[in-house]
């Protein structure tokens, strides 16, 4: 079967295990059947922006140059929540816009995503945000109800608790699951007095999530279809937003969005 088009990031479906989808030009395509297939992927060098113009280059994450720099779904705030304004008044790019991202109940949470990391997510993009990190376990810290509030709680945290996710223990068998209801209670005395009425009560409990992976899988290379043009390899599962492939070759497709591909799977 042959595909082409721009690379999305995939749509999740919370059940258990994960449920994969892909778009790909007009194709819709349920990935966890086509585990066990040999994938084949084409890369000539164009992108197509998620503005929908193809551009000769994705400039950072999924836009061009230009929208990068003046389009709101590229603010600052979108990784840096504490730069967050709208709840000001003041405009950073679009303040409509910004309104309706940041005004909106946010989430701050603890994930073991092969360790044990603090995220902020919009509500409405829970669990979303956590499959798409490969987490296997998360739980909900607070909820406030604006994106600025959830970014000073973060900051506050990261001062003790990383806000990254290392791939490479993400992708391999963590013989040793975290224990976040403990690790909530650890944390608790971090969280600035003002936002401690933003707590979630000790009643939450983790969500385990599973997803279609082998059982064992070690991470080996992360192919750049930048660098490669071509690869090809047996899909043998999927975690957070990677392709895991034999041998421990990795794609991530979020770091490929906008990139035009030809696929074959067969
Ligand atoms: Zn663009």
């Amino acid at each position: 079967m042959l595909f082409a088009g721009p690379l999305k990031k995939m749509k999740v479906f919370f059940q258990s295990p994960v449920k994969y989808t892909l778009e790909i030009g007009d194709d819709l395509l349920l990935v966890n059947d086509l585990i066990g297939k040999h994938w084949n992927f084409q890369y000539q060098h164009k992108t197509q922006c998620f503005c929908g113009y193809k551009v000769d280059k994705i400039f950072r994450q999924n836009f061009c140059y230009d929208c990068f720099y003046s389009k709101p779904e590229a603010g600052d705030f979108i990784l840096r929540p504490e730069l967050s304004k709208a709840h000001l008044g003041i405009e950073d790019r679009d303040l409509e816009w910004e309104k309706a991202y940041q005004l909106k109940p946010h989430i701050v949470y603890l994930a073991d995503s092969g360790g044990l990391k603090v995220g902020v997510t919009r509500k409405e993009q829970m669990p979303t945000r956590w499959i798409d990190q490969g987490a296997s376990s998360a739980i909900i810290l607070a909820e406030v109800p604006n994106r600025y509030l959830a970014g000073e709680l973060e900051v506050a945290l990261k001062q003790h608790i990383s806000d990254k996710t290392v791939v490479k223990k993400m992708l391999g068998n963590s013989l040793f699951p975290i224990d976040l209801i403990e690790e909530k209670q650890k944390v608790l005395s971090l969280v600035p007095e003002h936002l401690q009425v933003f707590l979630s009560g000790n009643s939450e409990i983790p969500l385990k999530i599973e997803y279609p992976r082998p059982t064992a899988f070690e991470h080996q290379k992360s192919i750049s279809l930048e660098k490669e043009a071509q690869f090809s390899s047996t899909l043998v599962g999927i975690r957070g937003q990677y392709l895991l492939f034999e041998q421990g070759k990795v794609l991530n497709v979020r770091s490929h969005e906008g990139k035009i591909i030809h696929l074959d799977i067969r």
